[in-house]
């Protein structure tokens, strides 16, 4: 981007995460990619009174929504088929329906519509675990999306690959093609240890510490899960993922509704990241993230969506809401997941479990310019005492007002600035045509 690329911001409040409470009477000043100062507002006004000013009346500037688990391509199938728990819904649906129809030009739409419905719901960075990883991440840097993919690894075979080596071997190429973008990183996504087998997950630890290339795995997401593992192995999968030194704080572990004393201490031992998506395991009839006891063992947890299939939308604002409520009620305790505290797990949180914090996730000077704004002149947010209560609590996505990515306005005043979004919408329904049959 130019460095001509320089603009003041000053909206009414500003969340920074890197400070208590929120700043008012002050502006931000971007330059390029970047956050490039703080100041107050008088101040901005006269250091810099000739380059464009955007004010943003009633609104709050906070970092972008980070989406910390998906699979972006299929937002194809969202709504083919619901009301359904996890192992039927994927081996009598999904699976079948992935084996007919992903293909390179599948999971490029499903990106574009996925991405899209993120952009103007807030989010400014997502991690996404699908085949043809290459291609959501080519779609993201053709729009302007930062992402994180994750290559998958199965041991059966799929259209996307032989076996665990052949999909080894195509993350590393597209690792090769995408490792100097600024808004992409590559990782492993070895789908589930019921899926994965010991040989091909160390294979994966050793080339993910040699290249420093993050992993992402979901990890007990059901309790039969867990306890048909324990039948099989006679352990748990935490701890047969230990002892192939699979974990540490390049891992993310994505559900995890099932948690003990030993996952606990597994977790804390090597700093691995959990990713929690609420409105997924709700739906699947999963189970429940303990993320209050998770939290006080100083554990990070972030927030993800899921795809859209099993969720049914992209919605990091709603996902929040859903965070912030399950955690009380899953816990009994009402002040479980205050509303900062949501508002973190959507944003540094998620930033911190793709290791990207000292990029992204928090206003902060020399970070990237990934901010959004919050617009509280809505008649379900008056009256307004607290905005980050009002935006957990109260908020929907219509009320993201502005969005850029690094630096770069993607939503302005609620409407995409560079996505033909009716284009999108018609290629859908094609694709939704032609998957049902008709
Ligand atoms: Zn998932």
């Amino acid at each position: 981007m130019s460095p001509l690329n320089e603009f003041l911001i000053t909206p009414k409040w500003i969340l920074t995460l890197e400070q208590e409470g929120l700043l008012t009477g002050h502006t931000v000043l971007i330059n390029g990619d970047k956050i490039a100062e703080i100041l107050t507002t008088k101040e901005a006004l006269s250091l810099f009174p000739n380059i464009p000013h955007i004010e943003l009346k009633n609104q709050m500037l906070m970092p972008g929504f980070v989406n910390a688990h998906g699979h972006v391509a299929m937002n194809l199938f969202k709504g083919m088929c619901d009301d359904l728990p996890l192992m039927t819904w994927l081996e009598k649906h999904i699976w079948p329906a992935e084996g007919k129809w992903v293909s390179p030009d599948f999971v490029k739409d499903g990106s574009k519509i996925a991405i899209t419905e993120m952009l103007k719901s807030g989010t400014t960075c997502f991690s996404d675990m699908y085949f043809y990883p290459e291609e959501v991440a080519e779609v993201a840097t053709q729009i302007g999306m930062r992402a994180v993919c994750y290559g998958p690894v199965l041991d059966f075979p799929t259209s996307y690959g032989t076996g665990p080596d052949d999909y080894i071997e195509k993350i590393l190429h597209a690792h090769d093609q995408f490792k100097h973008h600024p808004l992409i990183d590559i990782g492993f996504g070895p789908h589930a240890p019921y899926t994965v087998s010991d040989k091909p997950l160390s294979k994966i630890r050793t080339l993910a510490s040699q290249l420093e290339m993050p992993i992402q795995i979901h990890l007990h997401e059901t309790e039969f899960e867990v306890n048909d593992a324990i039948e099989k192995n006679g352990i748990r999968p935490s701890q047969r993922l230990d002892a192939l030194n699979f974990w540490g704080p390049d891992v993310q572990a994505v559900h995890v509704t099932q948690v003990n004393e030993e996952d606990i201490a597994i977790f804390k031992r090597h700093g691995v990241h959990v990713v929690h998506c609420p409105e997924s395991n709700l739906k699947l009839a999963s189970g429940f993230c303990p993320v209050d006891t998770l939290q006080q063992a100083n554990i990070n947890v972030a927030l993800g969506t899921d795809g859209a299939a099993s969720n049914n939308d992209l919605d990091m604002l709603g996902e929040m809401h859903t965070a912030a409520l399950l955690a009380k009620g899953v816990s009994g305790n009402a002040s479980a997941l205050p509303a900062l505290e949501a508002v973190k797990m959507a944003t540094i949180n998620g930033a911190t479990a793709l290791g990207k914090e000292n990029d992204i996730g928090s206003i902060k000077v020399g970070k990237q310019a990934d901010l959004i704004s919050i617009d509280f002149s809505d008649i379900a947010c008056s009256p307004l005492y607290d905005p980050v209560s009002q935006l957990v609590y109260s908020s929907s996505r219509h009320q993201v007002d502005h969005v850029w990515v690094a630096g770069k306005l993607q939503v302005k005043n609620k409407a995409l600035c560079h996505v033909n979004e009716k284009q999108l919408i018609d290629m859908a329904q094609d694709w939704a045509d032609k998957i049902s049959g008709k």
